[in-house]
């Protein structure tokens, strides 16, 4: 744990943590060792964690990287990072992501954006780590943890684990608890995990998965042994291909390491098959049609009154508006009003209901290729390797939507999404492939996804 706080010190430039509990962390560190010596050690005991600042943590200050909860001191757990602390796992503090989790680059944060430890070889110019859980992915990658908790709604665990040359996974849509973890889009958020390795994903997952009726979307479902699925074989298994994920865009060295990603699992025994996910063309649309809606109905909890900051104003409507217009970022306030905009009678049949019927095609897509046999879907993870910091910021915000292409179909069907690092592009950055599994079904995942790492 002290060697994690001085890492953490000395690496202060990489914006990774937006809050340090030192004093925290070294008193759970003494308990750990107190339990290890009794010979009553949880399964987690000691290991040093950082906490997306998306999850509430009793007493330690949450602000989902908003200057609107910059004040948020929640008095309860979420119980992802409650199953942690029961296991013996050790708090380090919060981490920096996308306000409100809306983002690809961590650019959104009210903390400014989290660096990719990594560097294009012979430049200094500083990369992403990704969003919206760049400051998991970054302090992972740069070892101020050994493991992180993330949020994923439409791509935010898997693609800053596939930019930093990490391992990130996004299990199925209701194996973790939602309860007390700050609401983007509820129907498609899902808590995970970013560690460097494919075990350690394994062993985290199994502690903060698991029912609880504090959340009525959480699975009622056994949490099998993850990490039993570490080396199992993967000979026999069907992996598809989806023809229609080879978009415009998609970088050549990408391209040449699905080929190889489908190579691997063929010489380690795995059937390859191309298969078609027909409905795929549409699911950016889909997809920021739907977030942004159920993102403007979560986001109207923060109106001065009951949360986090407030600006007075002559009347509670102006207070209102003085509180949302200065504790929301930029990006926040365009979700919100795409959002309204789709839900506004007159426009709610022609875009929330039509995306919504789209979204039940995706859904299809994949069950299809699932009753056909398939065991898991292999793509990469993300479109391209990491790119610099503010470069896409003043492209237009459908440039840097792009960047989900690949991961926000498995959130709009509910599916478990891995992603593991499989080596370097040609400028020296890591590349990420994913591997979309069936539902309830991470273990595939992980045996896959030790075969490629
Ligand atoms: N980049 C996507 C967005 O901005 C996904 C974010 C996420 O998964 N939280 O909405």
């Amino acid at each position: 744990t002290q060697a994690h706080l001085d890492a953490i010190e000395a690496a202060k430039s990489l914006n990774a943590y937006v809050l340090v509990t030192p004093e925290k962390a070294l008193e759970g560190a003494k308990a750990a060792d107190a339990r290890l010596a009794a010979g009553e050690a949880g399964p987690l005991e000691g290991i040093p964690i950082g906490v997306k600042d998306l999850f509430a943590t009793e007493g330690v200050r949450t602000t989902a990287c908003s200057r609107i909860l910059e004040n948020f001191v929640p008095s309860y757990e979420s119980t992802v990072t409650a199953n942690l602390w029961r296991d013996g796992a050790v708090h380090l503090g919060k981490l920096n992501n996308d306000e409100f989790a809306m983002g690809s680059a961590n650019e959104t944060s009210c903390f400014g954006p989290s660096v990719n430890p990594w560097r294009r070889t012979g430049s200094e110019v500083p990369l992403t780590s990704g969003g919206s859980s760049g400051g998991s992915s970054a302090a992972v990658a740069a070892g101020l943890c050994l493991g992180a908790t993330a949020t994923d709604t439409g791509g935010s665990i898997r693609q800053p684990a596939a930019f930093t040359g990490t391992v990130g996974i996004k299990p199925t849509y209701g194996r973790c608890s939602r309860w007390g973890t700050v609401a983007f889009a509820s129907s498609l958020d899902q808590a995970g995990v970013i560690t460097r390795t494919v075990r350690d994903s394994a062993i985290l997952l199994r502690s903060i998965a698991g029912f609880d009726p504090k959340d009525s979307t959480s699975a009622d479902r056994p949490v099998p042994d993850y990490e039993a699925a570490i080396g199992r074989s993967v000979k026999g298994l069907k992996i598809g291909i989806p023809k229609e994920y080879r978009v415009e865009g998609l970088s050549p060295e990408i391209d040449a390491l699905w080929q190889r990603g489908a190579d691997w699992l063929r010489d380690a025994g795995a059937e390859v098959v191309e298969v078609s996910l027909p409905h795929t063309s549409y699911a950016l649309a889909v997809y920021y049609i739907v977030a942004p809606a159920e993102a403007s109905s979560n986001l109207a909890r923060y109106d001065g009154v009951r949360y986090g900051v407030r600006v007075p104003g002559k009347d509670i409507a102006e207070l209102y508006e003085n509180t949302r217009a200065a504790g929301f970022g930029r990006e926040v306030k365009r979700r919100i009003l795409i959002g309204t905009y789709v839900l506004s009678a007159g426009y709610y049949d022609a875009y929330y209901v039509k995306a919504q019927k789209i979204r039940t095609l995706i859904r299809q897509d994949f069950e299809n290729v699932y009753a056909s046999g398939v065991d898991a879907i292999l793509t990469p993870a993300t479109p391209t390797p990491a790119f610099g910091i503010g470069e896409k910021a003043n492209a237009s915000p459908v440039e840097m939507y792009l960047n989900d292409v690949f991961t926000v179909t498995v959130n709009m069907a509910g599916l478990p999404g891995l992603a593991v690092p499989a080596g370097l592009g040609a400028e020296g950055l890591p590349l990420g492939l994913q591997l979309i599994g069936r539902p309830f079904d991470e273990e595939t995942l992980f045996a896959l996804g030790e075969a490629i790492e």
